[in-house]
């Protein structure tokens, strides 16, 4: 069912290469790392997610939603983000695991970064907290690897969401789960640009199709006082 709805749309808007576009290809724009039939999908949002997820059911690959952003001010904006990206999971009958928020500990946690800029080591650090727990949670549920939608905007650094994501990996495989009996041994961050391929283009285009809200600023109190300044400017 999940693939017939998500072929269809594909279909429907010209999505898919013709074959001779294919052939012609040197080196594809996503490369799925070896043996990889499951990802832990870390979601910042509905349409971040949204053309990552058809594609990956597209290649087979199982996603389990993972919605962790205690970054997001206030709980009203947060709350709304959230229902979005549940609505769109559900909507395709994919697992969606809702993390907790608990922003003021978020707060303590980039203290001292206030007033960097976006790009700057407040977002690196914000990364790496949300991916530490991404990689937690895949270890938990036995999903090897794991991915970010945070690598499908375009004002993002893709150098720091990846540095983020190989420190998470090297800290959850470095914790010894006394106690615990971790359905997988180890896991791995899928380091992937999910604008290429032709995913940003269908990512804007899925916005439209599932009406989804569309979010003005990053996600912290310190991004959406940027936005307004420099909307008044
Ligand atoms: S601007 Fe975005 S990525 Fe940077 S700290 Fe704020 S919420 Fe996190």
């Amino acid at each position: 069912m999940i693939f017939w709805k998500i072929n269809t749309q594909i279909e429907k808007n010209g999505y898919l290469c013709s074959r001779k576009e294919t052939e012609t290809m040197k080196k594809p724009a996503i490369i799925v790392p070896e043996g990889c039939k499951e990802v832990l999908l870390h979601a910042c949002c509905a349409p971040c997610s949204s053309a990552i997820v058809e594609w990956l059911v597209q290649h087979d690959i199982r996603p389990t939603i993972f919605y962790y952003n205690p970054n997001i001010f206030p709980v009203e904006e947060y709350e709304i983000r959230k229902q979005e990206s549940k609505r769109h999971a559900e909507g395709l009958g994919i697992t969606w695991i809702d993390g907790d928020y608990n922003h003021e500990q978020w707060r303590q946690d980039v203290c001292g970064l206030e007033g960097e800029p976006e790009r700057g080591r407040r977002c690196e650090q914000c990364f790496t907290l949300r991916l530490t727990v991404a990689a937690r949670k895949a270890k938990e549920l036995g999903i090897r690897y794991f991915t970010t939608t945070l690598a499908s905007s375009r004002w993002k650094s893709l150098e720091q969401i990846e540095r983020a994501g190989h420190l998470a990996e090297q800290t959850i495989n470095g914790i010894s789960q006394k106690g615990q009996s971790p359905l997988c041994d180890s896991v791995t961050f899928w380091a992937q640009n999910w604008r290429k391929g032709g995913l940003y283009e269908r990512r804007n285009q899925l916005l439209k199709e599932f009406d989804f809200y569309n979010q003005q600023y990053c996600g912290c109190e310190y991004s959406f006082r940027q936005k307004n300044i420099s909307t008044k400017d």
